[in-house]
């Protein structure tokens, strides 16, 4: 009989990892408490943007999330020819404007700081900007110019995952809740789920926990595993571009993004606040991206606004994703992606589906299993 895996949680961590599992053979079940892809990972801008996203102190998350941007055109063919939903990764490139010193200071040290370690980024005075970007605003006096970042369409990708994945003969329950996950003797065997009108035990050899912000919450969890994740809320304003406003590169202002979609959005997000499970969108965060991003393009003043969206990110402790093995038999995580959720995708499919089906630990993991963090008190 083929080994049975248990996804707890259909976010895009969840359904590209499924993909990959049922793809090679195993029998997967999917468990979604409300809908699938309608959480952060649909709420999320879909930038695909390592070095934009890289701080001074994140050079291990980097080089993870350069690896999973490189397998990202392969990604989307094999998904094609799974779903037959074809989603373009878009190289749109990426401005990051200063406006003022204290910009300049900056930018300048992330811009020395890539250098240094080889990326391909270019200086640009602010006039070399607009030639660019002709919608940043005049006041714009220097900027990094990054080539390599890309986008995608991550509502149109979530789509074909679910596709793909139930082609491949995936299971997909939704609003089906696991209440408690079953261990025996340091092993797994399965989850107890509820939902509207039923409680059931379901068996399973592998549980794969990819429950996003949510991930904590998951009931029979041995102490020293409970994922330290926690909701980050981000708020994001959808604008629908006109004729005032053409902008076509991604604008990674201070405080703000711009980010032009294939559809015809205009994102401008996103907010990075702790306000624990509220998804309500707020006048002052909605406010200061608005204020924020009409600073750096003005001519988004024109631009209506279509919807508004809120999303859980799944921020761990050292804001790495946990994904791998642990030290009970068959338990494994995939949570945790935090901002790059989506750009992590690839290599967490790809890699965790491997190191479930060969037993073999994957080496491009190695370090961002949950195990770093035992020692520690949640
Ligand atoms: C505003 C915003 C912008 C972002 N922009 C980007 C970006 O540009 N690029 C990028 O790479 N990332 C971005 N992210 C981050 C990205 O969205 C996340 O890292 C990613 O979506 C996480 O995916 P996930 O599948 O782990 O979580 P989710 O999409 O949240 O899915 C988790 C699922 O698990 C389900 N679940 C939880 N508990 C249970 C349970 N007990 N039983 C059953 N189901 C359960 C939930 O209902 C949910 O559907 C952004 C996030 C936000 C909020």
């Amino acid at each position: 009989m083929k080994n049975k895996t248990i996804i707890i949680g259909g976010g895009i961590i969840g359904l590209s990892v499924g993909w990959q599992l049922a793809k090679k053979g195993m029998h997967v079940v999917i468990l979604e408490q409300h809908k699938a892809g309608k959480s952060s990972s649909y709420a999320a801008a879909g930038m695909l943007a390592p070095q934009a996203e890289m701080g001074f102190e994140d050079i291990e998350l980097f080089y993870l999330c350069r690896k999973s941007l490189e397998m990202y055109p392969a990604f989307v063919d094999e998904l094609y020819n799974d779903s037959g939903i074809k989603v373009e990764v878009e190289k749109t490139g990426c401005i990051l404007p200063g406006f003022d010193r204290d910009d300049a200071e900056r930018l300048r040290r992330l811009y020395d700081f890539r250098e240094k370690i080889g990326l391909s980024v270019v200086w640009l005075t602010g006039s070399e900007a607009r030639e660019i970007e002709p919608f940043l605003s005049p006041r714009c006096t220097g900027a990094i110019w990054i080539d390599d970042d890309a986008q995608i369409n991550n509502r149109k990708l979530l789509e074909a995952l679910k596709i793909a994945f139930v082609k491949c003969g995936g299971k997909l329950y939704e609003e089906h809740k696991v209440e408690n996950i079953n261990i025996q003797n340091g092993k797994v065997c399965g989850v107890h789920v509820h939902g509207s009108n039923f409680n059931i035990d379901m068996q399973s050899d592998n549980l794969i926990i990819a429950g996003g912000a949510w991930s904590k919450q998951i009931g029979g969890i041995p102490e020293h595993l409970l994922p330290p994740v926690r909701p980050v809320k981000g708020q994001i304003i959808n604008l629908r571009l006109n004729d005032s406003c053409r902008i076509t590169k991604v604008v990674r202002a201070p405080d703000v993004y711009l980010l032009p979609k294939s559809d015809g959005r205009l994102i401008l997000g996103a907010s990075v606040e702790e306000m624990g499970y509220d998804e309500n969108p707020t006048a002052g965060e909605i406010f200061r991206l608005l204020e924020r991003g009409w600073e750096a393009v003005p001519s988004i003043y024109d631009l209506p606004i279509e919807s508004i969206d809120v999303g859980l990110r799944p921020g761990s402790r050292d804001h790495m994703p946990i994904i791998g093995d642990s030290d009970i038999e068959g338990l494994f995580f995939a949570t945790g992606h935090y901002r790059n959720g989506i750009l992590l995708t690839p290599i967490t499919a790809y890699e965790l589906s491997d190191w479930i089906i060969t037993g073999e630990r994957s080496k491009l993991l190695n370090g961002f299993e949950i195990s770093r963090f035992y020692k520690a008190t949640v």
